[in-house]
C-alpha cells in the first residue's frame, strides 16, 4: 500500500504537470493553434478523460460558441464577462454539460466554459 507521503508527492507532480500543460495549451490557443493545444490538454489524465465526451458531443452538435477559437469563449485580459453574462452566453448550448465537465478537469487559465468564467483555473463567484 503506498504511503501518504508518496501519495502527496505524486499528487504534487500531477498538479505541476497539469499546470505546465495548461500554460502551454493556453499559449497555443491564444496563437490560434487549438489542435496542438489539445495534445497538451491530453497530457493530464483528468483532461484526457473529460475531452473525449466533449469531442464526441461536438461531433454531433453545434456549440453556441462555434465561431470562437475552440469550445470556449475567449475575452481580453481584464474584460471578463460577469458570471450572469457567462451563464446567459452558454444557456441552451447542447454541449454545456460536457464543456463544464471538461473545464473542471482542465482548470482553464482563461475563458468562459460551460457557463462559468474561468480565471487562472478557477471559476468566479456569482
Ligand atoms: S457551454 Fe458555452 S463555452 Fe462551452 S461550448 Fe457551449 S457556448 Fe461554448
Amino acid at each position: 500500500m503506498p504511503s501518504r507521503q508518496g501519495d502527496t508527492r505524486k499528487e504534487r507532480q500531477v498538479l505541476q504537470a497539469r499546470q505546465r500543460a495548461a500554460e502551454k495549451a493556453d499559449k497555443l490557443i491564444r496563437d490560434g493553434k487549438d489542435e496542438n493545444a489539445l495534445k497538451y490538454l491530453l497530457l493530464t489524465k483528468r483532461a484526457e478523460r473529460a475531452v473525449d465526451p466533449l469531442q464526441k458531443k461536438l461531433a454531433d452538435n453545434k456549440a453556441l460558441c462555434e465561431d470562437n477559437p475552440g469550445p470556449y469563449i475567449d475575452y481580453a485580459e481584464g474584460q471578463e464577462p460577469s458570471a450572469d453574462e457567462a451563464y446567459r452566453l452558454c444557456r441552451g448550448c447542447p454541449v454545456l454539460l460536457e464543456c463544464a465537465r471538461f473545464a473542471i478537469a482542465y482548470a482553464p487559465p482563461v475563458g468562459v466554459w460551460g457557463g462559468e468564467v474561468y480565471i487562472d483555473g478557477k471559476t468566479q463567484d456569482k
